[in-house]
């Protein structure tokens, strides 16, 4: 049934809106929201059977609810961050504040009108007439491909973001030690909260939302979060060709030349997809193929280098295997997760690497494994992801070990620990992820 959306608190109003709705016929059905975080939950469950989305500004609190309801600003840079999918109606008197949100969804690419409020019946004589016009004009262009089983797909994606997470800001507070790493985590004697999580995060729950709301790498989508986030957050320790990217992207230059473009033409072999792909790994954790095609096109939204591109395979169809193998712990699992990333990851030096990485004897220490295979001191793909992919290997079956590994033999710390943390999360599971950790890292945004 086709919606209209809408964000409104005021009893008089709602009651107005409804009638109004039911009088557009062609069977549409007013979801009316009094606060920010209901309005964005329904967003993201219908975004494509919307047919027009229609904003107030100032919302009061609701009566018991503890939660801020946030204003309609809140939803529109919300929207701002998604492919414009529907015409939206702004329908404030707040009028400094209707500019602002004209502008971020404007800004964004979304078709924007303004409806003044009035007194007497204006939800009827104005605001549906142009609801009329709007809907008439442009049809919703949202695209989704959901299955059945979406909702254990995005559990596991967020069980793997918030290893990944955790990876990253340990990785970034014992960066300036490393050597100090293994017996603190160990310990669990670790400074107090909250952990400042870096790029690697940000990148990853972009990453997470776009399969969240679309179900595939939708890459125009994808870039575009990565630019708005950065700009909300330039200071997490991204590399500097990716702020460069994302600042020409954010300037209007479509992202397949700013990718490409990268390095001289010759695209970046970096770390950085590889960094934030996992929680994709564990969203098509049953189709290891499909990872690998997905992967390869989350990587070239900015690594358009074969073996950036490479890398970023790798890391999701380990991803994809850890999960595959949990709960198994012997040779033969062992040598299933090897033969599955070796299977699909394309010929590069990130693949002559994991075959090597895959013929280190056991007993081998994580620093000798580091130096044979690179600690990402030199941030490409293939000095990092060889040595993410060995430590996952081994410890597997135990997070904090894992963890503790990675760290430990320093080099690019946040972004090892990150990769690996967000597949050994899959492998191990949400009971070995300890809970006060997830309590003193910063809360994740989406
Ligand atoms: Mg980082």
């Amino acid at each position: 049934m086709p919606i209209i959306l809408i964000l409104e608190d005021n009893e008089e109003r709602i009651a107005d809106f409804s009638r109004a709705v039911e009088k557009l016929g062609n069977g549409f059905e007013a979801r009316i929201f009094r606060d920010v975080s209901g309005f964005a939950q329904e967003w993201e469950a219908c975004a494509a059977t919307v047919g027009l989305i229609s904003l107030d500004h100032d919302l009061n609190p609701i009566p018991g609810a503890k939660r801020d309801p946030g204003t309609g600003l809140d939803a529109a840079v919300m929207l701002g961050d998604c492919l414009p999918a529907c015409p939206v109606l702004v329908h404030s008197t707040n009028t400094d504040r209707v500019y602002s949100m004209l502008n971020e969804l404007r800004f964004s690419g979304w078709i924007v009108d303004r409806v003044a409020p009035l007194s007497g019946p204006w939800i009827e004589t104005v605001w549906l007439p142009r609801v009329r016009q709007m809907l008439a004009q442009y049809p919703n262009t949202w695209r989704a491909e959901l299955s059945a089983d979406h909702a254990s797909r995005v559990e596991r994606m967020q069980l793997s973001l918030d290893g990944l997470s955790l990876g990253d800001c340990l990785g970034e507070m014992f960066a300036s030690r490393p050597v100090a790493a293994f017996n603190r985590l160990k310990q669990n004697d670790l400074v107090a909260g909250p952990w400042f999580c870096t790029d690697d995060t940000e990148m990853a729950i972009s990453l997470v939302a776009v399969l969240k709301a679309h179900g595939h790498v939708n890459q125009d989508a994808l870039a575009k979060r990565f630019a708005r986030r950065w700009e909300r957050a330039p200071d997490r320790g991204y590399g500097s060709m990716t702020r460069m990217q994302l600042r020409e992207q954010v300037a209007g230059k479509p992202w397949r030349d700013t990718a490409a473009g990268a390095f001289g033409g010759k695209g970046s072999l970096g770390n950085g997809g590889a960094m934030r792909v996992p929680p994709l790994g564990g969203y098509f954790a049953d189709d290891p193929e499909r990872a690998a095609r997905e992967a390869e096109a989350s990587a070239v939204v900015t690594h358009t280098h074969p073996e950036g591109v490479a890398g970023t395979i790798a890391t999701a169809v380990a991803a994809a295997m850890a999960f595959q193998l949990r709960g198994l712990d012997d040779v033969e699992s062992h040598q299933c997760y090897y033969e599955g990333v070796l299977r699909l990851t394309p010929e590069s030096e990130v693949r002559r690497k994991i075959q090597l990485a895959r013929e280190i004897p056991a007993g081998v220490t994580s620093a000798v494994a580091a130096q044979m295979l690179g600690n990402g001191s030199q941030v490409s793909a293939a000095d990092t992801v060889p040595f993410c992919v060995w430590v996952s290997a081994h410890y597997r079956n135990n997070f904090v070990d894992a963890l503790a590994q990675a760290i430990s033999v320093g080099g690019d710390c946040d972004t090892n620990a990150a990769i690996v943390g967000g597949i050994v999360a899959l492998s191990a599971g949400r009971e070995q992820i300890p809970t006060e950790w997830l309590a003193q890292r910063e809360p994740l945004r989406f």
